[in-house]
C-alpha cells in the first residue's frame, strides 16, 4: 500500500484534521494508497506558502534561464521514472498502461517547451508619439494560481497548469482530483528533487467543496486555472468575482465526427474507433458523437460494430486489453443512467449497453463499448457528456444540415470530420465553431498547438505560446527622457 503527504512551503505534511482518504484501483476497488484528505485550512497554509515565494522570496525575479533550467531538470527526471509514473497512472485510473506512458512522453515534452519559452520573451519597444520617450510592454508573472485538474489525464492536465505557470515565474498551489492525486504526487517529489525553491510548487489534497473551493474563494490567489466539469466550472467562476480574479475554465465536450460519403471509408472506421475508446470514452475531447452521411451510414454502422465486437476490455496491466474500466462506481452509475435515458428516447441499441460477463471483471468499474444508431439531434445521448464507451450514430443528407446541427450545442471544445474534396475542407473547417477542428484526422494534440473550448466548453487556452501568455499580465512602461513644465492648472 502506498503512503503519501501533500506538500506545503517545501515540506511533507498530513491533513492539518488529521484526515485520510483511501484510494482505489477502479480495475477491482481495491485500496492502493492512503493519503491525506486536506480541507480549507490546509488550502489557506498552501495559498499563504505560494504568496511569500512570490512577493518575497523572489521566485518571479528569478531570471527566466534559472527557471527554464529547473524545468528541463524536472522533464529530465519525468523521463527517468517514466515507467514508475506510468504504472502508477495505470492503477489510479484504470487505463492502459501503454496509454500512461504516451501521457508520460507527453508530459516530459510539455515541460520541455514551456522551458524553452521561458526567455523568449524579452518585451517590446513600441514607437512612442511622445517626444524625448521610450515606451515598452513587458509581461509579468500574474502571482499565485490555484490550478485545479480533474481524474481523467490526472498528471498530462496537471502539467499543462504547471509547466506555463513556473515558467511565466507564478508561484502555484495544485490540486489534483482526490480520486487520482498520486501521479501529481510523485511529480511534486521530483520537482522537491530538481530544485524548486521552496512555496513555489505546493500541492494540496482533498475534496473539491473543500480544497478547491478555498482556491477559488481565496483573496490572496490572483488567478484559477480548472479542468472539469461544467457545473464546477460555474461554481468557480462565480466564487472567483470576490477578487476578481483571472479564470481559465477547461470544461466538458460533445465533440461531432462527421464522415461525408467521399471520405476514405477504412481510415474513418479506425479513427472513429480511436476517437472514442482509450480510457474507456473519458477524454474530454472523445469524438462519441458520429454523424454519417446517408450514402454509407447502413455501410458504416455494420463495419463499426463489427470492430467493437472484438475490442479487448481488461486490466490496463495486461498487454493485450485495449480498454480499461471506468474511473468510480459513481461515474459507473451515471454512465448507466445515460444507456436508459437514450433507450426511453428512442435510440437504438445495437451492441453493449451492459456491463461485461467476463468474472474476472466483476469486482471492477467495467462497462462494454455500446453504439446506438438512429439518433437525433435533440436527445440527450446526443447532447449531453456521457463520458464513457458510449458511441450515437445519426444519419444526415447535406453538408449544410450537417454544419447547423453539429453547431447546435452548448459545448465547443473540439469537432473532426472526414472528407477528400479539397474546397469542403475550407469550408467545413470555418463554419464549425469549436476551439479544435480536425480534418481528415481526430484526436490530435500536441503542445505547440493551443487547447481551450468555445461556448460552454470554457475559456483560456492551454498549451501553445498563448498557454504561457494565460499566466502574465501585461504592463506598459512609459519613461520620459526630457520632462518639461506643462504651467496649467493654475499658473
Ligand atoms: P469535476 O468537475 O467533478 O472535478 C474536477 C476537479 O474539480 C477535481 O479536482 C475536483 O475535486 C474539483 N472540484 C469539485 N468541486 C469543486 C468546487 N466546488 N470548487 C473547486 N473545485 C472543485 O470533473 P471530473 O469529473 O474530475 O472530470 C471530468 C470532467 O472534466 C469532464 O466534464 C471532462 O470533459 C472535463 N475535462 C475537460 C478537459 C478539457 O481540456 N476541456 C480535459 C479533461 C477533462
Amino acid at each position: 500500500m502506498i503512503r503519501k503527504q501533500m506538500y506545503i512551503d517545501g515540506k511533507w505534511v498530513d491533513a492539518a484534521s488529521g484526515n485520510k482518504r483511501e484510494v482505489l484501483n477502479p480495475f477491482d476497488a481495491s485500496v492502493i494508497a492512503e493519503v491525506p484528505e486536506g480541507d480549507r485550512e490546509d488550502s489557506r497554509a498552501a495559498i499563504s506558502a505560494a504568496r511569500r515565494a512570490f512577493d518575497k522570496d523572489g521566485w518571479p525575479q528569478t531570471p527566466a534561464v534559472e527557471r527554464a533550467r529547473l524545468l528541463f531538470k524536472l522533464a529530465d527526471l519525468i523521463e527517468r521514472d517514466r515507467e514508475e509514473l506510468a504504472e502508477l497512472e495505470s492503477l489510479d485510473t484504470g487505463k492502459t498502461v501503454e496509454e500512461s506512458r504516451w501521457d508520460m512522453d507527453d508530459i516530459a515534452g510539455i515541460f520541455r517547451y514551456f522551458a524553452g519559452l521561458a526567455d523568449k520573451d524579452g518585451g517590446e519597444v513600441i514607437e512612442s508619439p511622445i517626444p524625448d520617450s521610450t515606451s515598452t510592454v513587458v509581461r509579468e508573472p500574474v502571482g499565485v494560481c490555484g490550478q485545479i485538474s480533474p481524474w481523467n489525464y490526472p498528471l498530462l492536465q496537471a502539467s499543462w497548469k504547471m509547466a506555463p505557470a513556473l515558467a511565466a515565474g507564478c508561484t502555484i498551489v495544485m490540486k489534483p482530483s482526490e480520486i487520482t492525486p498520486l501521479t501529481t504526487i510523485k511529480v511534486t517529489e521530483l520537482a522537491e528533487e530538481a530544485g524548486f525553491p521552496k512555496g513555489v510548487i505546493n500541492t494540496v489534497l482533498g475534496p473539491g467543496a473543500e480544497v478547491g473551493a478555498e482556491l477559488s474563494e481565496n483573496n490572496d490567489v490572483d488567478l484559477i486555472s480548472f479542468t472539469g466539469g461544467i457545473s464546477t466550472g460555474k461554481t468557480i467562476m462565480r466564487a472567483a468575482a470576490g477578487n476578481v480574479k483571472k479564470v481559465a475554465l477547461e470544461l466538458g465536450g460533445k465533440n461531432p465526427n462527421i464522415i461525408f460519403d467521399d471520405a476514405d471509408f477504412d481510415l474513418v472506421i479506425d479513427y472513429a474507433l480511436n476517437g472514442v475508446f482509450f480510457h474507456a470514452g473519458q477524454i474530454c475531447s472523445a469524438g462519441t458523437r458520429i454523424m454519417v452521411q446517408d450514402g454509407v451510414y447502413d455501410k458504416f454502422i455494420a463495419a463499426l460494430k463489427e470492430r467493437m465486437e472484438r475490442i479487448v476490455v481488461g486490466n490496463g496491466f495486461d498487454e493485450k486489453t485495449q480498454m480499461g474500466p471506468l474511473i468510480s462506481a459513481e461515474h459507473l452509475s451515471k454512465v448507466e443512467s445515460y444507456i436508459e435515458i437514450a433507450k426511453e428516447e428512442g435510440a437504438q441499441l445495437v451492441l453493449g449497453g451492459c456491463r461485461p460477463d467476463n468474472p474476472a471483471l466483476q469486482k471492477g468499474y467495467f462497462y462494454m463499448p455500446t453504439l446506438f444508431v438512429n439518433c437525433e439531434n435533440d436527445m440527450r445521448i446526443v447532447q449531453e457528456e456521457v463520458f464513457g464507451p458510449v458511441i450515437t450514430v445519426e444519419r444526415f443528407k447535406t453538408e449544410e444540415e450537417v454544419i447547423e446541427r453539429a453547431n447546435s450545442t452548448i459545448y465547443g471544445l473540439s469537432a473532426g470530420f472526414w472528407t477528400r474534396d479539397p474546397d469542403r475542407i475550407e469550408r467545413v473547417s470555418k463554419a464549425l465553431r469549436f476551439g479544435t477542428v480536425w480534418a481528415n484526422d481526430f484526436n490530435v494534440y500536441f503542445v505547440q498547438a493551443p487547447w481551450g473550448g468555445y461556448k460552454q466548453s470554457g475559456f483560456g487556452r492551454e498549451l501553445g505560446r498563448i498557454g504561457l501568455e494565460e499566466y502574465t499580465e501585461v504592463k506598459h512602461i512609459f519613461r520620459n527622457h526630457k520632462t518639461t513644465p506643462l504651467n496649467w492648472f493654475g499658473a
